[in-house]
């Protein structure tokens, strides 16, 4: 016999669980019969993909059974059973994928609900049982193992005769206490009552011999006993159910305990469908973005399921990346079984599968959007920027399904709008949609390029992730209104081409200072001009060409991306008293015009959240005017 030490990790887990104060204990057997499924599901599966016969569905089970006298619950399955190596890797140590957001929360001290809502596998048996005997045989292999613990000094691990293949878990339950009365474990009826409340749905058969008092046959008035094996769930997994039939409780506590949240979805989409492609899908919005959504190493994906045997556990196929947030379940019986994941990527009953999926997930966030709007800008603050992402990418190929499930902060307005409600909310006479970019709206709605939108009334949309402008540009226009930045040189506004004229004529007249400020500003900018948007401010800066400043900003910001430089312009307010000072200094004190263009410059890029390229060099110009 050997005797080990669990990993640090695991240790911690399990003086939670033996020492655990959580009132549903219960869910123990959940968790030990969904590893029991899964252990079936494993092999199951193994038979099927490489052909071993004499390993029929119906074969596969798990039991249940007690021995009161000597305080024991036994569960035993028939799946792929476990060697020395895995009995010590699978028990020795926890190596679940949520264990990361697990020990964040236990750290938070809400580790009660944890246990309870998102369940923390085996070691969940330490709550109710002193000690823990797992008796194992990997399929296949000649030798079976004991493996046993009584928490707290580690585990002993041994040889010892098991015929068939498989897992048997013996719990010995904890003495009662004042507080606690571990008992109850003890007694069938509490066992089938938990196995129907948490485990209705494992597709395999969970047998107990039950006993029961029933009128005697032939005999008016008496009774006897009858014991029969008899199977406590009705094996109908939750997505082939009547969706009339399920509580919302049922998928939610579905959801939490399969992917592993402790929260409630947003929402659920059940469908089932036959026709060109049978199917059912479970699928779910989460409440919140999972561990790690926004880096790279997330993985997205559905569960697929043939004929109930599930063949994969994230098939990304399944999922358009602008909705890769989703997570659920399909299950299709016109799916084969042994499909490798390159015959599926090709396969045509996925991808038309696959197209219906979105198009529901769709359709249900459009009706989130128009039925339950505060539950719909909470979700869009979570995951709007994936959606974004998926109008930009691939060229824009699905912006058309995306851009109204878009949502925009507006200047001079606190609630978010959809495109189709800023155009519905459109100024007879303006002809496009504004946008600005900036940290946030109340630093756009300082913006020296806002103000004359402003006051014709009209409303600018602000973009304040780095992906917005790029997602504008794809856009391009909504319902046949053009979208247009308020840094562009044309806005449409009434007045523009007669001033437009005017700025022409002053621009020439202003050459030579324009030209001696350029050379002042010693390649920083490519012009300096009048400008037609400024209204109080002296100056702004903006960019010509295809490349704004805030693109430019973004663009050099990501990690291996190649250094970009937006063409940019000084435009200045001719109707500005720094204007009319310039034009006397011209005269007078060119050294101090280069000044001037400076601070003009520096202050105008701080004003549009650009960094200063030189600060100490500005600070001194600055203390120089001053
Ligand atoms: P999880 O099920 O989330 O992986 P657990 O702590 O419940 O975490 O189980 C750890 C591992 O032990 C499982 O992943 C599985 O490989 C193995 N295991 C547990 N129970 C059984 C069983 N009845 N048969 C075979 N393997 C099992």
């Amino acid at each position: 016999m050997e005797q080990k030490q669990f990993k640090a990790e695991s240790k911690r887990l399990l003086d939670l669980m033996i020492n655990s104060i959580y009132t549903h204990k219960e869910i123990f057997l959940r968790e030990l019969i969904s590893n029991a499924s899964d252990a079936m599901d494993k092999l199951y599966y193994r038979a099927l993909t490489e052909n071993i016969t004499g390993l029929s569905r119906e074969d596969f089970s798990v039991r249940l059974s007690v021995d009161k006298d000597a305080r024991t619950i036994t569960i035993e399955d028939n799946g792929c059973g476990m060697t020395k190596e895995e009995l010590e890797n699978n028990l020795g140590t926890i190596a679940r994928s949520g264990s990361l957001d697990f020990k964040g929360a236990a750290e938070k001290k809400d580790d009660i609900d944890i246990i309870g809502q998102f369940g923390v596998g085996f070691y969940s048996a330490f709550m109710i049982a002193s000690k823990v005997t797992v008796y194992s045989k990997a399929y296949n292999s000649d030798q079976a193992w004991v493996w046993e613990s009584e928490g707290a000094d580690g585990y002993t691990i041994d040889t010892c005769d098991k015929t068939d293949h498989g897992t048997e878990i013996v719990l010995t339950v904890k003495e009662d206490t004042d507080e606690e009365n571990y008992s109850e474990y003890l007694s069938d009826d509490r066992l089938q009552a938990i196995v129907r409340k948490y485990s209705d749905y494992i597709r395999y058969p969970i047998r107990m011999l039950v006993t029961r008092t029933v009128p005697k046959a032939g005999s008016e008035g008496e009774t006897e006993e009858i014991t029969a094996m008899e199977t406590l769930n009705s094996m109908v997994p939750l997505w082939k159910k009547n969706r009339s039939e399920i509580k919302p409780e049922e998928y939610n506590q579905f959801y939490k305990e399969k992917f592993f949240d402790y929260e409630d979805p947003v929402r659920v989409i059940h469908s089932s469908t036959e026709g060109a492609s049978t199917y059912n899908a479970l699928l779910f919005i989460p409440s919140r973005p999972a561990y790690g959504y926004y880096t790279t190493e997330f993985q997205k994906g559905l569960q697929l399921y043939a004929s109930g045997v599930m063949i994969m556990d994230k098939c990304a196929d399944l999922l358009p990346d602008c909705f890769s947030f989703v997570r659920g379940l399909v299950d299709s019986q016109d799916l084969q079984l042994n499909i490798s994941r390159e015959m599926l990527q090709h396969d045509r009953q996925l991808k038309r599968i696959a197209s219906r999926l979105e198009k529901k997930i769709r359709d249900e966030l459009l009706s989130m959007l128009k039925n339950d709007r505060e539950k719909y800008e909470q979700f869009f603050g979570n995951f709007g920027l994936q959606l974004k992402y998926g109008v930009y990418a691939d060229f824009g190929m699905n912006k058309d399904k995306l851009q109204d499930l878009l949502l925009f902060r507006c200047t001079s307005n606190e609630k978010m709008v959809t495109l189709k409600e800023y155009v519905a909310a459109m100024k007879e006479d303006q002809p496009y949609i504004y946008y600005a970019c900036g940290q946030n709206a109340a630093q756009i709605e300082k913006l020296p390029q806002t103000e004359l939108l402003r006051d014709h009334g009209y409303e600018i949309l602000c973009l304040t992730d780095d992906v917005d402008e790029f997602m504008m540009r794809t856009l391009m226009e909504y319902d046949g209104k053009e979208m247009r930045s308020v840094s562009s040189g044309d806005l449409g506004l009434s007045d523009e081409a007669a001033k437009k004229e005017e700025l022409k004529k002053q621009d020439e007249a202003n050459k030579e200072m324009f030209a001696a400020m350029v050379k002042a500003l010693d390649g920083k900018v490519k012009q300096v001009r009048l400008s037609m948007r400024l209204k109080s401010h002296p100056a702004c800066v903006t960019a010509d060409g295809a490349l704004s400043l805030d693109m430019e900003k973004v663009l050099n910001a990501m990690p291996n991306g190649q250094k970009v430089k937006a063409e940019r312009v000084l435009e200045l307010n001719g109707d500005h008293p720094v204007f009319e000072k310039l034009c006397v200094l011209q005269g007078s004190d060119p050294e101090k015009l280069g000044v001037y263009a400076r601070v003009l410059y520096g202050q105008a890029l701080l004003m549009a959240g650009l960094p200063l390229e030189d600060p100490a060099a500005f600070s001194a110009d600055l203390c120089s005017l001053l």
